[in-house]
């Protein structure tokens, strides 16, 4: 019963999916009231007949009343066929509407909301969940009306016939609704857990297919067949059990079906015997039970299907009503990215906003627009962190960022991302060619653009060199270049946003220092009032900054030129002294 509720509760939520849906699941509703109201008529021409006409023995009217019977048949089709098709209209558009309204709002995440529900899991709610619900909203529309307009129908027929064999519903009826619930209730819960289990079996397939290089150069193949076995298990008892209970509830509907006609012959028998119904009227008796209880075996089937994909609305319903970390309510409109300046003020951040630790702490930091900054750290030291805050990725717990002197909060964040491009740590490339995969933030860049910022991340030089140039297709992921080469083209795709802000986020870690002396270079030569922020682990990057922060542990502890560090810090000037000594040595 709660999952019903909770179905009811969260559809709601759902609903502006139905869009323009709504005239097709009026019209099915319409269709599938006229067809139950012809299916009820058919039986009560069929008592004429019998009581009637052949009691009679009017051949003429028989034949007239059979065609009769035809006829409403035929149309009876019709508007059951068509009430079919619009209501299959309704539920798949109303899903891939549902899917589309969710996936809009999943771009409107930030970081931290997509780590609390983690990928997999935002995929199945997408997926399965969603189509889990489609075929509810079929059978909704469908069945619900259906059977209110059969039950009133068939119950005023049946008790026109015969008042006290009536009684007879009365006492199945309930009965057999109980019997159905009874099971799915016990069934529900498994329906839920497997949602969950649906969960797991996906993150396990999707991080094997994301890592199978990974899983292939450790030879772990059998390690991850076993994990996903053992997952599949899981499932598959899961799934068993709840079938385990579903499987009763045909021959529990066929039970109740053979129950009502033996009692309403030995009933009616002894009505007609008494003289007080028709055998025909009898015959009509046990047709409109048949279709009562149809009616009540449908609308469990239907609230079976409802509480079945209650976890699935729950779930969707989640995703919808979820308001996203970044808040947009302190953006002015139109208030653009005046410079390149980055000011923090007193910032503390933490990942985990209940728990204790801190990844920043109280940092201030004043940069200019046009500046070159450096980043230098222990990895964990939060060099990622900082820079993070910027683009607005994750917001500062307490404290203040800045950027052109406004709180980041006051730009739209479409406006303060293509003003400030972080080149992350960990990038991606997209399936496609080359220049689609750099079009990528800027569609309009014309082909000079392209080429200008490709040359500008020395990157120019290995793809005219692929066959195809600028137009040779990545695989997904952009499988087909080295690491060096990837991480060249995302800075190239990040300049073509035409950002006052550039920050590098070990984006050159795997280009030999030669070519990103020269990337640095050109940097400074053609976006000289570009504000650059490069964080590295190695020296050399930072040969063109303006200044250099050094941090640790989640704090800034110096800041400055080199001469200025090499005389005051001991991280600098130890990593200096091994880096740069050591390789002379
Ligand atoms: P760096 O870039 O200097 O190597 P990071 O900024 O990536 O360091 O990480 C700083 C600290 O924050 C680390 O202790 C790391 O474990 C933690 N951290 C980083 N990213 C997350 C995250 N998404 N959720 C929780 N903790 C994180
Ligand atoms: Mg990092």
């Amino acid at each position: 019963m709660d999952s019903l509720k909770d179905f009811i509760v969260n559809f709601k939520y759902l609903m502006p999916a139905l869009g323009k849906y709504k005239k097709a699941a009026q019209k099915s509703m319409l269709f599938t009231t006229i067809e139950t109201i012809l299916e009820l008529i058919v039986p009560s021409i069929m008592a004429i007949i019998i009581d009637k006409a052949i009691a009679e023995k009017d051949l003429g009217l028989t034949v007239k009343l059979s065609l009769l019977m035809i006829f409403i048949s035929l149309l009876c089709m019709y508007a059951g066929a068509s009430a079919t098709r619009l209501a299959a209209t309704t539920s798949t558009g109303f899903g891939s509407n549902l899917r589309k309204i969710s996936f809009n709002k999943i771009q409107e995440y930030g970081f931290r909301d997509l780590e609390y529900y983690g990928s997999p899991s935002l995929i199945t709610r997408l997926t399965s969940d969603i189509q889990q619900i489609i075929f509810s909203v079929f059978m909704g529309t469908r069945f619900i009306i259906k059977t209110l307009v059969m039950a009133i129908v068939a119950v005023t027929l049946s008790v026109k016939i015969s008042r006290n064999l009536s009684l007879i519903f009365l006492v199945l009826i309930p009965l057999l609704v109980l019997g159905i619930f009874a099971l799915t209730t016990r069934a529900i819960p498994t329906f839920r857990q497997f949602r969950k289990e649906f969960d797991n079996l996906n993150q396990v397939v999707q991080e094997n297919l994301a890592n199978i290089r990974v899983v292939k150069a450790f030879v772990r193949n059998d390690y991850e067949i076993k994990k996903f076995d053992r997952q599949n298990q899981t499932m598959f008892k899961i799934i068993d059990k709840g079938a385990g209970f579903m499987s009763f509830i045909t021959p529990i509907s066929n039970l109740f079906m053979f129950l009502s006609i033996i009692s309403i012959i030995y009933f009616g028998g002894k009505e007609i015997i008494g003289g007080l119904i028709g055998v025909g009227e009898l015959m009509s008796f046990v047709t409109y039970a048949m279709m009562l209880l149809g009616a009540f075996i449908g609308i469990s089937m239907v609230m079976m299907q409802m509480m079945m994909s209650s976890p699935g609305v729950v779930r969707v319903a989640e995703i919808i009503k979820h308001i996203p970390e970044m808040d947009e309510s302190l953006a002015q409109e139109g208030q653009e990215v005046e410079d390149g300046s980055i000011d923090f003020d007193n910032v503390f951040f933490k990942y985990d906003k209940s728990g204790e630790n801190f990844a920043l702490s109280g940092v201030n930091l004043h940069i200019k627009s046009g500046e070159t900054i450096g980043i230098l750290g222990p990895t964990g030291s939060s060099k990622s962190t900082l820079v993070q805050l910027i683009p607005r990725l994750y917001d500062a717990s307490s404290g203040r960022v800045k950027v052109g002197g406004r709180d980041v909060k006051t730009y739209s964040l479409e406006e303060l991302r293509a003003k400030v491009n972080i080149v992350l740590q960990k990038n991606t490339l997209f399936s496609g060619t080359i220049a689609e995969n750099l079009r990528w933030g800027n569609n309009e860049a014309s082909d000079e653009e392209v080429i200008e910022a490709a040359k500008i991340a020395a990157a120019d030089d290995f793809i005219n060199q692929r066959d195809g140039g600028y137009n040779s297709v990545l695989g997904q992921g952009g499988v087909g270049v080295s690491g060096g080469q990837k991480q060249r083209l995302c800075i190239a795709r990040s300049l073509l946003t035409k950002p006052k802000i550039l920050i590098l986020d070990n984006s050159t870690s795997a280009v030999d220092t030669k070519t990103e002396a020269s990337i640095t270079a050109s940097l400074k030569k053609y976006h000289p009032d570009m504000t650059k922020i490069i964080i590295s682990q190695r020296m050399s990057s930072f040969k063109d900054c303006d200044r250099i922060i050094v941090m640790d542990e989640g704090r800034i502890e110096g800041i400055g030129s080199h001469q200025e560090l090499y005389a005051t810090n001991e991280i600098y000037r130890k990593t200096y002294d091994i880096q740069e000594k050591g390789a002379d040595e």
